[in-house]
């Protein structure tokens, strides 16, 4: 089986999902589509349940019409058969009905993720209608009839393969399957989502799941390039990848990629494809276990992180202290990103504030706590980079002007990382542009 996902611009035009409709249909293996909402939707959503959340339930209202008005007008373009554009515009006076519903009644955090389902829910009930227009035999499948969270909020991808070969059983013959990306159900049953950008690791899932023979991921560029190409001007895709580069990129803010979408592929050995739906026979990236060739093949960039540096002047002689240190940031399911280490302090980096009261009280229990908000980690990526020909050298050279505060080299044997003011981001990327890509 062929996963193919496509993200909210490769559907958020009428004359896109005949494009989609078109790359979908050429496979000869049986594909299953995993599809994102129209692009701005899931953004409205969150807006939404914001203002749903804050004493102006009006504006809330005035939100909830603008999009409506938007589905009735994509309809009107996208479906042209009267019985087909009929069924369409129940289905969308459905899903705007619960929305509407929502004003009425307190918002909880089960409530706000109905609420967010509704994109994903509506994109893909469209593309089957277009479909059924278009006379191409396929089976809608509910996303949340297989895609399963367990207790800790992770996917739990046993009962996700159990799960979704019941489903795929209810449709013998069938061909081409469509399905959500995004939403999921956690473990007390209820509606949830598998955070931000997640329809790529849905399709991620279900390719391991499905044992797929690929998982391609349809977007609006041609591939990974080797820089953020919304802040650098000069940026070219990289042909290949290695599972374990493209999850640090990913990870470390290449925003094309879900943070954390490469591990179920990468567990399945499945070959993973960055295609882009608005020129499909451009080579794009492929990802697999061979990184292909060594050294430097990319940076990327992750803001709003925190760092925390804990002094102790005992530290020295006092074995047990990092391990106290990782104590608290379990306590609170808080993971460190970067870590370094000199006699007497200790300084680590986090990307999540829930807990960083909590965090720093304990702390403070044990050491002297410093903390530095609004920084961002810079992560350059390459097979065996740490063994690349003076790769710091350059690196350093290049970066001459700005405040590193922190470096973490060797950990891994495809990652230098760095940590910034985020005031220098934008240039910071620009100068290893020029410095380690000559571009
Ligand atoms: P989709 O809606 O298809 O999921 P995304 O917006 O999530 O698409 O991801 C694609 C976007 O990621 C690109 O348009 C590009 O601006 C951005 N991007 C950031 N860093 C990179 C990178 N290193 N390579 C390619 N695209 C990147
Ligand atoms: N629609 C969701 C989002 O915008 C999921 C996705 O597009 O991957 O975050
Ligand atoms: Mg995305």
């Amino acid at each position: 089986m062929v996963i193919m996902k496509f993200g909210g611009t490769s559907v958020g035009k009428p004359e896109r999902m005949h494009q989609v409709s078109q790359l979908i249909t050429r496979n000869t293996e049986p594909t299953l589509v995993v599809l994102s909402a129209l692009s701005g939707t899931t953004n409205a959503l969150v807006e939404i349940s914001t203002a749903l959340a804050s004493p102006n339930k009006q504006i809330a209202a005035e939100k909830i019409a603008a999009l409506e008005k938007q589905y009735r007008a994509f309809i009107i373009d996208l479906l042209k058969e009267e019985t087909i554009r009929a069924k369409a515009n129940e289905m969308i006076t459905e899903h705007f009905e619960f929305l509407k519903i929502t004003q009425k009644i307190s918002l909880s955090d089960a409530l706000n993720k109905d609420i967010l389902a509704q994109g994903e829910l509506m994109s893909t009930k469209l593309f089957s209608l277009y479909l059924e227009q278009e006379k191409i035999d396929h089976a809608l499948l509910p996303a949340l009839e297989f895609m399963q969270l367990d207790v800790n909020d992770e996917p739990d991808l046993t009962a996700i393969q159990e799960k979704i070969k019941g489903v795929l059983a209810q449709h013998p013959g069938k061909r081409l399957f469509i399905t959500q990306g995004y939403i999921c159900r956690n473990s007390r049953a209820e509606v949830d989502n598998l955070k931000r950008g997640g329809s790529d690791y849905t399709a991620s899932l279900i390719a391991a799941a499905v044992k797929a023979s690929v998982c391609e991921i349809w977007t609006d560029i041609d591939g990974m390039h080797n820089n953020d190409p919304r802040v650098v001007d000069k940026t070219v895709a990289i042909e290949q990848l290695s599972f374990d580069e493209a999850a640090e990129l990913a990870y470390f803010g290449a925003k094309i990629l879900h943070p954390t979408c490469i591990w179920p592929a990468q567990q399945e050995n499945i070959p993973v494809k960055l295609l882009n739906t608005m020129q499909p026979t451009a080579v794009g990236t492929v990802i697999k276990k061979e990184a292909g060739s060594v050294g430097v093949k990319a940076v990327a960039a992750k803001d709003n992180i925190i760092a925390i540096k804990i002094k102790s002047s005992r530290m020295l002689l006092a074995y047990g202290f990092l391990r106290k240190i990782f104590e608290v940031f379990e306590k609170y399911k808080t993971p460190i990103d970067m870590i370094t280490t000199s006699e007497v302090a200790v300084s680590v980096t986090i990307d999540s504030d829930i807990h960083l009261s909590e965090i720093i009280a304990e702390l403070n229990n044990i050491a002297l706590v410093e903390v530095e908000k609004n920084q961002t980690i810079v992560s350059i990526v390459g097979n065996e980079i740490a063994k690349t020909d003076a790769v710091l050298n350059k690196l350093f050279q290049a970066i001459n002007e700005v405040p590193v505060t922190m470096v973490s080299y060797g950990g891994s044997h495809h990652n230098i990382s760095l940590l910034i003011p985020s005031e220098h981001k934008i240039k910071t990327l620009q100068l290893i542009n020029k410095g380690l890509f000559n571009l």
